[in-house]
């Protein structure tokens, strides 16, 4: 952002005019960004605290989206493609070290907007809809069994990733992804395709090792606290 914004402002003294803005903006297009959080960074306290919050989202997420961005702009096949158009398509990059590194950034892009616009200011979490409820009773007997299936996949996911609760088939499904693979991609996710994602938690350490350190999950039950309820709801369906 500052540095498409130094650009164009570089570019715009140097020639003197509006045309070197309009094609900086055109250059520009397709490009990648950092998504506003939508809270501030304490709005999570004290069940994710600021520190990690800003670290999280002004250097994880920004490093993965300069990333993109930079082998975006390196590959002609994929520029002025979407992230999903992308991400599902990810077997057709030949260039096997384009791919990782579109897999890992591209993943990693986005899994971290699902991620912030699945959480709520402490207070605000609200509670799943009447369908939503409906649906997790019927899969898991109730909204605890379903917390300590997802946990146990949280607690059970090696290194770095992710755990996710899906919609696939009509039905709920709590599965785990390495790394930065997201639920979106096709044919390069272990156990097939996952389904629809309605809620999403990172448990790379950089996501709750400042507070947390080794307790993942003490981390996993804080992250109940500020589940967005009302925004998992909607995606059911
Ligand atoms: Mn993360």
């Amino acid at each position: 952002m500052l540095k498409r914004r130094g650009f164009i402002k570089a570019g715009t003294f140097a020639a003197g005019g509006l045309l070197v803005s309009a094609s900086a903006g055109k250059a520009a297009e397709g490009a990648f960004e950092l998504p506003e959080l939508g809270y501030g960074f304490d709005a999570l306290e004290p069940y994710i605290d600021a520190a990690t919050m800003e670290i999280h989202h002004g250097k994880h997420h920004a490093t993965y989206v300069l990333k993109l961005n930079e082998a975006v702009a390196g590959a002609a096949d994929l520029k002025g493609k979407s992230l999903p158009e992308i991400l599902g398509n990810l077997s057709e990059i030949k260039d096997k070290s384009l791919m990782a590194t579109v897999r890992n950034n591209g993943g990693g892009h986005w899994n971290h907007s699902f991620f912030w616009k699945t959480l709520a200011p402490a207070g605000k979490s609200g509670k799943p809809s009447d369908d939503l409820t409906a649906a997790i009773n019927g899969e898991y007997g109730s909204l605890a069994k379903m917390q300590e299936a997802f946990g146990a996949a949280a607690a059970s996911r090696f290194g770095s990733g992710w755990v996710w609760l899906n919609e696939k088939d009509g039905k709920l499904k709590i599965s785990s992804t390495p790394n930065q693979d997201a639920p979106i991609m096709k044919g390069v996710v272990a156990d097939g395709e996952l389904g629809k994602p309605l809620l999403g938690l990172d448990v790379w350490e950089h996501a709750y090792y400042l507070k947390y350190q080794n307790k993942r999950p003490d981390y996993v039950a804080a992250f109940w606290k500020v589940v967005d309820w009302e925004a998992v709801s909607k995606r059911l369906g």
